[in-house]
């Protein structure tokens, strides 16, 4: 059994007064709350600010993106090492904002992966095709090609704590959902690509999320589906209520 993990992304949303507020009404919501794991992956200026406010609850904090170095001359990044102090235990990788904005490629978020992995961070790894690719019937070639340099170089031993989100790109913000049955499909050509790379047995154990678009209206039919374990969830995470009612669906 995978327990299905429900992850926020808060994107560069709130200050950490805003933080402090979110896990304030949040965190009564979701006491008691066992059955999901629960994440919220903040900027990395409200990190201070949601460990303090999540502590001594079962919500886990993460962040958005991590460099492969440990120090150097990088300005505007962050490590694994100072995350790691502040008490951080998950990181996204290679979110598909990051891809298009910021020129994020399969290869530095593979070094990026390795890093966190070997650090003992959970990292959810964020591969998905774009609508154009979706329409030309290369959806799972895309998303093969993002796993294998993905995990390229990457034992089945040290990615224990690796997490996939399948973020299809033309979902993402637009409030067009993927059904539950064409996330399945494309958790199930991820899930084949793992067991190719690391095995059957680590395929069956690795969790997928989905994301894009997901809303309280949504999160109960897509998590149904046994392919799906859990979910990535971007805007709809930034208010409490809402989160909350993806977290309980
Ligand atoms: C995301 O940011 O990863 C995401 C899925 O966003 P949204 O839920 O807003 O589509």
């Amino acid at each position: 059994m995978r327990k299905k993990l429900i992850a926020a992304n808060w994107k560069m949303y709130k200050t950490p007064d805003q933080t402090r507020e979110f896990f304030r009404e949040f965190l009564p919501m979701v006491a008691g709350h066992d059955r999901d794991e629960i994440v919220v992956c903040a900027p990395d200026i409200d990190l201070a600010a949601g460990l303090e406010s999540a502590r001594g609850s079962k919500v886990a904090i993460g962040a958005q993106n991590v460099h492969w170095k440990n120090e150097g001359a990088f300005t505007g990044e962050t490590s694994t090492a100072m995350l790691l102090a502040l008490g951080v235990t998950h990181v996204v990788i290679g979110h598909s904002e990051r891809r298009q904005y910021f020129c994020e490629t399969d290869d530095t978020v593979n070094m990026r992966l390795k890093a966190a992995l070997e650090a003992g961070l959970t990292p959810i790894c964020c591969v998905g095709e774009v609508l154009e690719e979706r329409e030309a019937g290369a959806t799972d070639d895309v998303l093969r090609r993002q796993c294998v340099r993905a995990f390229h170089a990457l034992s089945a031993r040290k990615s224990e704590k690796l997490v996939v989100a399948y973020e299809p790109v033309w979902a993402i913000g637009t409030g067009k959902t993927a059904t539950p049955e064409i996330a399945a499909e494309a958790h199930m050509v991820i899930r084949r690509e793992a067991g190719e790379i690391f095995g059957d047995e680590f395929a069956a154990r690795l969790r997928i999320l989905y994301g894009g678009s997901v809303k309280p209206e949504n999160a109960s039919a897509l998590m149904a589906q046994e392919e799906i374990d859990g979910a990535l969830v971007g805007g709809a995470s930034l208010d409490p209520k809402s989160f909350a009612a993806i977290v309980k669906y």
